[in-house]
């Protein structure tokens, strides 16, 4: 700019004063020209209204059109129709459609249009299919182009638009109608369950006068509601007791439910409930029995130990059975969380204190292997069952429960501590609408 005006600086010493004006004129004309901005490239829009590039206004001269590109057109999916059926009255053949669905997998999604879908597709004059665009769900956008190399394809995400809600309720008859009351949904009561299911029976450990409070995630889209997303935090109150749990996600990306302390809110399962034991008989489905001596499932494992050794809970818990049950001798059976229950037979003895509703700590000894009932000698059977489906205790894939990484504790203090915060706020907020709730 500096040598520019310099530039000018000579030519005005050099030129007379008439031509100087108008060099002045001219030079401020260049300037002008010279300072404005590009044009902005035309934003990229994800709709399905067919785009047509901007023309320039008209011009009085009579030109010869310019050579049209291939134009994106919208397709509506009718009952019945496939993508090869769209696309056949452009002129595009199944070998093309063929070619475009098995280049990538992401593709597959295309063979399952619905009706009233929308499709974009670019066609040339030549009837080649260049480009499909097509919105598989309101936030994902399935594109793909044509290229010298094939097809290549790409979804993209639109994220949801989040908003954090706050809801409480006690409890007088069930949950699912103190959570209908507090305005959540089913499907969120479920979730708020689930989270506390391996500490709360919600079948026989809640109270009438149990609450809770839960700070959950609504999900918008353009400024509408379109579902719920996870509860971020929640609060239980059952008997005398008070539980919390936070969502946190971890450094690798893993969503956990965590309590204060930082300690997984799905409890483990320990592999084996007898320790310096001896498998003596593997779960068999087809098994000869050793005492009936006929076919008879082994719907578990056997571990041969010497009477009295202590067997350890596989994991927290509540006992549901503790007793006799036939061939079983003395039995413990304990339920985890809601879908998990484990099985503890011919027992010599209980551990004290172990009845049924008692709450037991994973590795907690609940009784002493003997040969209560049907069997050959001191063992401990043991069955371990999902949903009530008996499955091999060896093998059964165990739930998974990380507590927090030792170099993320700070980090999920600061979080939780932070929804803490949250919650009260929204707590206090909503005692001061309605000062009669609680
Ligand atoms: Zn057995």
């Amino acid at each position: 700019m500096k040598q520019f005006f310099s530039a000018v600086g000579r030519l005005v010493r050099q030129f007379p004063r008439t031509h100087l004006l108008l060099a002045m004129v001219l030079l401020g004309g260049v300037i002008i020209i010279a300072l404005q901005p590009e044009p902005a490239p035309a934003p990229q829009r994800a709709t399905k209204a067919i785009e047509l590039p901007a023309r320039p206004a008209a011009k009085p001269v009579e030109q010869p059109a310019p050579p049209q590109g291939p134009q994106w057109q919208t397709l509506t999916v009718k009952a019945g129709d496939s993508l090869s059926s769209l696309l056949q009255p452009l002129g595009v053949g199944a070998g093309q459609v063929y070619a475009l669905i098995n280049s990538d997998e992401k593709l597959e999604r295309l063979t399952k249009l619905r009706p009233g879908e929308q499709l974009e597709v670019l066609v040339n004059d030549d009837d080649a299919l260049r480009g499909v665009r097509y919105n598989p769900s309101k936030v994902e956008t399935l594109t793909a182009k044509l290229t010298g190399a094939g097809w290549t394809a790409r979804l993209s995400q639109r994220e949801y638009q989040k908003q954090t809600r706050f809801a409480q309720a006690e409890i007088t008859d069930s949950l699912f109608l103190a959570g209908a009351a507090a305005g959540i949904s089913d499907r969120l009561t479920m979730q708020l369950a689930e989270l506390f299911a391996w500490d709360i029976d919600f079948v026989l450990d809640i109270r009438k006068g149990d609450k809770f409070r839960v700070l959950y995630e609504e999900l918008y889209l353009d400024g509408e509601k379109v579902g719920e997303g996870d509860i971020l935090m929640a609060e239980f109150w059952n008997q005398d007791r008070h539980l919390s749990a936070f969502r946190y996600e971890t450094l690798s990306g893993d969503v956990e439910y965590l309590d204060i302390k930082g300690d997984s809110m799905r409890k483990a399962f320990i592999r084996t409930p007898v320790a310096f034991a001896r498998i003596s008989s593997r779960f068999n489905l087809s098994r000869k029995h050793p005492v009936l001596n006929r076919i008879r499932a082994h719907k578990g494992t056997d571990y041969a130990a010497p009477s009295g050794t202590p067997i350890r809970a596989a994991g927290d818990g509540k006992v549901i059975f503790a007793g006799v049950k036939g061939g079983y001798g003395n039995v413990i059976i304990l339920k985890h969380g809601q879908i998990y229950t484990t099985l503890y037979a011919h027992m010599r003895s209980f551990a004290k204190g172990i009845r049924v509703g008692k709450r037991v700590k994973q590795s907690q000894t609940i009784g002493y292997v003997g040969s209560s009932g049907l069997a050959t000698g001191p063992h401990l059977h043991y069955e371990f069952r999902i949903n009530g489906v008996h499955r091999n205790p060896q093998t059964v894939p165990l739930p998974k429960a990380r507590g927090i990484n030792d170099n993320e504790r700070a980090e999920f203090l600061i979080a939780a501590n932070r929804l803490k915060a949250q919650m009260t706020l929204f707590a206090e907020a909503a005692t001061l609408a309605s000062s009669d709730v609680f």
